[in-house]
C-alpha cells in the first residue's frame, strides 16, 4: 500500500454543512494522523454521519474543505473513492450470492486482475475468520459475520483510509472483541488510517488513539482520552474504588482526609475516590491500622464514560444537549 507523503491522512478546514437553517456540521477542523484510529463520538444528530458523507464526497459541504490523502472529495470524488473504504452500520451485500461471490464482485468492480483478486480474497477471508462460511449465501450470515465480510470487502479493495459507522452495533461481546482486534490490526499491522463513529464508549476507548466529541454539529473537544481526561477532570487524575468494613462515617472521614483526595463519592458499599495521585499504599496502611477490613481496592485510569458524561453535563447549561447524551452513555 502506498504511504501518504504527509503526516495527516485526513484534514478538514472549516468544514460546514447546512440543511436549510439547520447547521448539521459547524466549522469542523479535524486532523487525523496516518496509521491511527480516530473515534467520532456524539449523540444522535450530532453530525457524525454528515461529516462522514462529506469526507466520502457523497454530500457537498456548504463551506470549508476536506482533504483525504491529498485529494478533495468534492473536486476529485473518484480519487477519494479509490483511497477510501466505507463500512456503513448495515453493510449491503447481495443476499442470494455467497460471501465469496460478493467479494469476487467487489474485485471486478475495482478492476483487479484475476490472479491479484484470487490472492487478495483468499487472504482477506482467512484474516477475518470466514473461511468456513465463505461458500454460504450471505442471506444466512449473522450480523457479526456480515460485518466481518464487510471488512474482507475493504481488504480486497485495499484502501489506506477506512471509515466505519457504528461497526460493533448489535454484535455479541465475544464477536465485538474479535471485531475490535481486527479493526486494531488494520491500523497497527497494515498502517491504515481508521475513522470510526460510535457511541459505545468503552469500545472506542479500547481501540482509538484519539477521539473527537461532537455536540450539535460542533466538535467540542478532541485529543487522546488521557488529554481529555486531564483537561476535564481538573487534576483528578486517578479514581480509586474502595470497599471496606464496617462502612461508617469515620471511614469516610479517614478517606477524605488523605493527602491527594479531591472528591469522594459513595455508591452502595463502594467508595469512589478522585485523587491527584496514586494513594493506594498510604490508604491501605491507614485503613488496616484503623481496624477496618479491606475487601477491595482498584485503581482506574481515565474513563471515557466519565469524560463523555462530564462534557455533556458541562454543555447542558449551554444548549440542553446533555440529557440525550447521558442517556445514551448510561445504556452501555
Ligand atoms: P446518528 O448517530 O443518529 O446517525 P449523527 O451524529 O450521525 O447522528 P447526522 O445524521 O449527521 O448526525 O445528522 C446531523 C443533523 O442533520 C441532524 O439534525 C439531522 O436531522 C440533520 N440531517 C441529516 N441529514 C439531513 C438531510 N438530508 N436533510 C435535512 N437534515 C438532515
Amino acid at each position: 500500500m502506498a504511504k501518504a507523503a504527509h503526516n495527516y491522512l485526513v484534514t478538514t478546514k472549516g468544514l460546514t454543512k447546512h440543511y436549510g437553517t439547520l447547521v448539521a456540521v459547524d466549522n469542523l477542523n479535524l486532523k487525523v494522523k496516518q496509521g491511527t484510529i480516530f473515534g467520532l463520538l456524539g449523540p444522535n444528530g450530532a453530525g457524525k454521519t454528515t461529516t462522514i458523507l462529506m469526507l466520502l464526497g457523497l454530500t457537498e459541504p456548504t463551506a470549508g474543505q476536506a482533504i483525504i490523502d491529498g485529494c478533495d472529495p468534492t473536486r476529485e470524488p473518484l480519487k477519494v473513492k479509490s483511497r477510501t473504504g466505507y463500512l456503513p452500520d448495515n453493510v449491503g451485500f447481495y443476499q442470494d450470492m455467497t460471501g465469496w461471490e460478493n467479494l469476487r464482485y467487489t474485485a471486478e468492480l475495482n478492476g483487479l486482475p484475476e490472479d491479484v483478486a484470487k490472492e487478495r480474497i483468499a487472504r482477506a477471508v482467512e484474516r477475518v475468520g470466514l473461511a468456513d462460511a465463505i461458500d454460504r449465501k450471505v442471506g444466512e450470515y449473522s450480523r457479526g459475520m456480515r460485518q466481518r465480510l464487510g471488512i474482507a470487502d475493504l481488504l480486497v479493495k485495499d484502501p489506506p483510509l477506512i471509515i466505519m459507522d457504528e461497526p460493533t452495533l448489535g454484535i455479541d461481546p465475544e464477536g465485538v472483541r474479535e471485531l475490535l482486534a481486527l479493526i486494531k490490526s488494520l491500523a497497527r499491522e497494515d498502517g491504515r488510517t481508521i475513522l470510526v463513529s460510535s457511541h459505545l464508549l468503552h469500545q472506542v476507548q479500547e481501540i482509538c488513539d484519539e477521539v473527537g466529541i461532537f455536540v450539535k454539529g460542533k466538535m467540542i473537544a478532541c485529543g487522546t482520552v488521557d488529554d481529555l481526561g486531564r483537561q476535564l477532570l481538573q487534576g483528578k487524575r486517578f479514581s480509586l474504588e474502595v470497599e471496606a468494613e464496617p462502612l461508617d462515617e469515620e471511614l469516610l472521614n479517614l478517606c477524605r482526609s488523605q493527602r491527594g483526595v479531591l472528591e469522594l463519592q459513595q455508591n452502595g458499599t463502594r467508595l469512589l475516590l478522585f485523587c491527584s495521585e496514586d494513594i493506594r499504599p498510604q490508604l491501605t496502611k491507614e485503613i488496616i491500622a484503623a481496624g477496618y477490613r479491606l475487601l477491595h481496592m482498584t485503581l482506574r485510569g481515565y474513563s471515557l464514560d466519565e469524560i463523555y458524561r462530564r462534557y455533556f453535563t458541562k454543555e447542558e447549561g449551554k444548549n440542553g444537549q446533555a440529557a440525550t447524551a447521558t442517556a445514551k452513555t448510561a445504556r452501555h
